[in-house]
């Protein structure tokens, strides 16, 4: 007996009269597409001569350009949001991780890029692509050619979303036990399979990893202000602890499993005429990077192990797909601690810049009675709403004064002053800093006032339990990340500059997607042809 859904199916109309286009035989049946959160330009090229795995055989056979996130919002959202949609955040409307919307019906004011405002439930937030303005490539690959099938993965549910787009068919992201979705009409079996297996591994515990010679010679101890010790983290694990599990090597090992078990349910990359998107978001490196830094053992161990986990799941690949492609790069790079002296001149931001302190500061110098500036840290500041005209001028003249006065401060700008400049283009490696800042700006999302903090000072002022460094700056330590294109060796030397915007626009020529014009900021990067890719 067939299974009702195979009957349903076959009662349904044909979607369309005309048939969708094959995709072309130059095309690779399926392509990977995998975000290395955190990953810096400077990690990249300072590890690759380490590599053994799958990052060795990418980095050694992979075309590699000289990549840029090149907005001035170097964050987890905004930089998972440019790279399958061909557009700088100042498109894609996802300007920050979490801005400020005065006008949303509810006392929270702060909105988290990937929730719909509309829809608060009493506690958290409902993951949705309701602030996602465009498209993303997966969105464009199943319109074009519905047979299509496209699937994200990620440890962060902001990852998957931004990556796969509204019509994915599968999108899954660690919730602290589980995979899990809001955004999968159908879920596989392969999830519940993956869920288990994940399950079984976080109820027994993991001993420490041993680290490889060249991370043994980064185990030298460094103390935070507060007493917290790095370089001692050797991924042991208590049976049961969740959260230790996220915050380690095996969040990726799980993302990457879950990724291929979906690629084998859903026959990614198997079928003649029809070519796949799968989208990994792999998140470890982020965790560790913040909670220890990225210059250390921890992050060492982090990469030496997703080498590894990465060569597996590529060798998965090529025993059941054969021809696929893969681009690998990051939504943003990091600064390390600048306890571990590697960055001279680098220092923690002064305590006392700090939006509470302004704010108080400017609303004794205005003689206002309630709040004037609102924000989640110096960065983007709003004026408060129910201000005057004329009280808000001076709110935001008297806090340009104070911040231009600070010396942990580079440069103050008016928000409607960068709303004006046009969008730059290329090379993003010449972009003044207002330009950078123009590309991830929105004048319904972005702040009055954006604050940008000289090279070298790491926003985070008191280093927490989990939060010891970070990103999110216009410079280049936060900016530049790894662009890569393999199909097979494709030969040597890098591609020159390009921008992460680039990623889709190259993707959709390869795959014949079709895009509009002025749809994109990014261009079609040269690949080289298929025969030269396949002689090798
Ligand atoms: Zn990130």
């Amino acid at each position: 007996m067939k299974p009702l859904f195979a009957l349903l199916a076959l009662a349904l109309p044909a979607a369309a009269a005309a048939q969708p286009a094959p995709a072309p035989s130059t095309a690779p049946r399926l392509t990977v597409v995998i975000s290395i959160d955190q990953l810096s330009s400077d990690l990249w090229e300072q590890y690759r001569p380490t590599f053994r795995g799958g990052l060795a055989r990418l980095s050694r056979e992979g075309l590699a350009f000289d990549g840029y996130q090149a907005h001035a919002a170097s964050e987890t959202c905004p930089g998972h949001s440019t790279i399958l949609t061909g557009a700088h955040p100042a498109r894609t409307g996802i300007v920050a991780n979490n801005w400020i919307d005065q006008r949303v019906a509810r006392p929270k004011k702060e909105v988290y890029c990937a929730e719909d405002v509309t829809r608060t439930p009493a506690s958290g937030y409902t993951v949705s692509l309701a602030n996602l303005r465009v498209p993303t490539l997966g969105d464009r690959l199943k319109a074009a050619r519905p047979a299509s099938r496209v699937v994200s993965v990620a440890g962060k549910d902001r990852a998957a979303a931004m990556l796969g787009g509204r019509s994915a068919d599968q999108v899954w992201w660690w919730s602290g036990g589980d995979f899990t979705s809001n955004l999968t009409a159908r879920p596989a079996q392969a999830v519940a399979r993956a869920n288990a297996a994940i399950a079984q591994r976080l109820a027994q515990a993991r001993p420490a990893l041993v680290p490889p010679p060249h991370c043994e010679s980064r185990a030298r101890p460094i103390t935070l202000p507060g007493g917290r010790v790095l370089n001692t983290n050797r991924f042991a694990r208590a049976a049961g602890d969740n959260a230790a599990f996220r915050l380690s090597p095996e969040m990726d090992a799980a993302t990457l499993a879950l990724g291929a078990a979906l690629a084998d349910e859903l026959e990614l990359g198997r079928a003649p005429g029809r070519t796949d998107l799968l989208a990994l978001g792999l998140s470890a490196t982020d965790y560790i990077g913040h909670a220890y830094g990225s210059g250390g053992l921890e992050t060492c161990l982090q990469l030496a192990s997703l080498d590894r986990d990465l060569g597996d799941f590529l060798r998965h690949l090529d025993r059941t797909v054969g021809d696929y492609m893969v681009v690998l790069t990051a939504d943003h790079g990091v600064l390390d601690v600048p306890e571990r002296g590697t960055r001279p001149g680098a220092r923690r931001i002064d305590p006392n810049l700090s939006v509470k302190a302004l704010n108080e500061q400017v609303r004794v110098a205005v003689g206002a009675t309630g709040p004037v500036l609102l924000g989640e840290g110096v960065g983007d500041l709003y004026v408060t709403a129910n201000l005057t005209a004329a009280t808000r001028d001076r709110v935001l003249a008297e806090a340009e004064r104070r911040l231009r006065a600070h010396p942990d401060v580079h440069s103050v700008h008016r928000g409607t002053d960068i709303g004006r400049l046009p969008l730059p283009p290329a090379p993003a490696s010449r972009w003044t800093v207002p330009q950078r800042l123009r590309a991830s700006y929105d004048p319904a999302r972005s702040g009055d006032l954006l604050v940008v903090l000289k090279e070298g000072i790491q926003p985070i002022a008191v280093p927490g339990p989990t939060y010891a460094a970070t990103h999110g700056s216009v410079w280049d330590y936060d900016r530049r990340v790894p662009i890569l294109f393999w199909r097979g060796a494709m030969g040597r030397g890098g591609g020159g500059e390009a921008m992460t915007v680039d990623i889709a626009p190259t993707l959709a020529r390869l795959l014949a997607v079709p895009v509009p014009a002025g749809q994109m900021d990014g261009r079609a990067l040269d690949l080289p042809p298929r025969n030269d890719i396949m002689r090798n």
